[in-house]
């Protein structure tokens, strides 16, 4: 049996028909750049996503970069980042000129802890500056890592406290829900903007490198707007300097024939989950967390905990089943940003995470048979039946 990590082959040979159909549509009208389906992608996924607006881009990192700019973040700013997230998340504030800060995640939904976001706030606060560096606080990016939903209840509270814009990195959770007064809200329609990618492997992916960012903040949009082509209103008509970061019309005719199937995928998703937990809940060796009450996941990825994690990927391995580690080192650790001076201790939870994640096989077409197959495995591993 060989079980890869994801499959992203299968996923669009079960679509394989319109798909093709949608390309050549493209390839005929010859329309490459900004074409019509760029405009209707982008309508459908605001609509999705529950924003007013949509501007689709280059890449999730530059979905980031941009609205990061459009709302004047640069040189001399903060914005708070978690520790324990994709490189990305930190580079796009990098682009900017400004600072990433980091804070530590918490340790039941491996996205951004608000108590210690509120302490470190308390602690460094001082008229909208940081009252040990000067540099202004101006926005805070919760991650919505492998699909489950930060708690936006309180990061919205201590937000509004601290005058802090919100950028939702929604990289690995496109469609996720989140029970925020009595509604149960997208992902990404909750601060100020969210930000995806559609990097082919993510739960919406493209064939190639795409991103949008969606807001319903008109100012914020109509300026990322600018920023991703140029900073032109008309050709040759260019009133801010900007960027080439054009989401190709090629990939908004695919990703326009996948949304349509993206909440199903999801819910195969939450689905397969669901049975990874009943499988493997109780074993001694492993934590799995479970999904809040106030959140709807959709499982970018299905990661367990283990101190003996180098073993198990051998033994997966040895049995033609693939595994990844989502992400083997904390951003504050992470060499390209030392010149940040953090030190090994700062933030233990996503230290500790690094050290011990294990993301196991998870796609919408993975089989019953198969999750159960994954299972015996690991439980064998674990009681040394095998
Ligand atoms: C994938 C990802 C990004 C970056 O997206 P790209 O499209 O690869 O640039 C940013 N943040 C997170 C959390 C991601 O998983």
């Amino acid at each position: 049996m060989k079980i890869p990590l994801v499959n992203v082959a299968k996923n669009f040979e079960s679509i394989k028909e319109e798909l093709n159909l949608a390309i050549q549509e493209v390839i005929r009208k010859g329309n490459f750049i900004l074409g019509e389906e760029v405009r209707l992608f982008e309508r459908e996924f605001a609509e999705f996503c529950e924003a007013e607006a949509c501007i689709g881009v280059n890449s999730g990192t530059d979905a980031l970069h941009l609205v990061l700019r459009a709302m004047g973040i640069g040189e001399g700013d903060i914005v708070i980042v978690p520790a324990f997230t994709f490189i990305a998340t930190a580079e796009a504030v990098w682009m900017t000129g400004a600072i990433p800060f980091f804070v530590d995640i918490d340790e039941e939904t491996y996205t951004l802890s608000p108590s210690l976001l509120e302490k470190l706030l308390e602690e460094r606060w001082r008229e909208g500056c940081d009252r040990i560096t000067g540099k202004k606080f101006k926005g805070v990016i919760p991650v919505h890592l492998y699909g489950h939903p930060c708690n936006m209840e309180e990061i919205v509270r201590i937000a509004r406290k601290y005058r802090l814009l919100i950028i939702e990195d929604c990289a690995q959770a496109h469609g996720a829900r989140v029970f925020l007064n009595g509604k149960w809200r997208r992902v990404g329609s909750i601060g100020e903007a969210g930000c995806f990618s559609f990097f082919p492997a993510k739960n919406l992916g493209a064939i190639g490198d795409g991103g949008a960012v969606v807001t319903s903040n008109k100012e914020i949009a109509e300026k990322v707007h600018l920023l991703r082509n140029h900073g032109r209103i008309e050709k040759y008509e260019h009133i801010i300097k900007g960027f080439n970061s054009r989401l190709d019309t090629i990939q908004a005719a695919v990703l326009r024939v996948k949304l349509k199937y993206l909440d199903g995928w999801n819910e195969k998703r939450r689905e397969i989950a669901k049975r990874y937990i009943k499988n493997l809940s109780g074993l001694k060796g492993i934590k799995i967390n479970l999904p809040k009450e106030w959140a709807e996941p959709v499982y970018h990825l299905f990661v367990i905990e283990t101190e003996r994690r180098e073993k198990l990927v051998e033994e997966l391995s040895r049995r033609g089943i693939s595994t990844g580690i989502h992400y083997p080192s904390p951003l504050h650790l992470t060499p390209s940003f030392r010149d940040l001076k953090y030190s090994k201790g700062d933030f233990p939870v996503s230290e500790r995470c690094a050290e011990r994640v294990l993301s196991l096989p998870l796609y919408p077409e993975l089989s019953d048979e198969e999750v159960d197959e994954i299972c015996r495995i690991i439980k064998g591993f674990l009681t040394g039946s095998s």
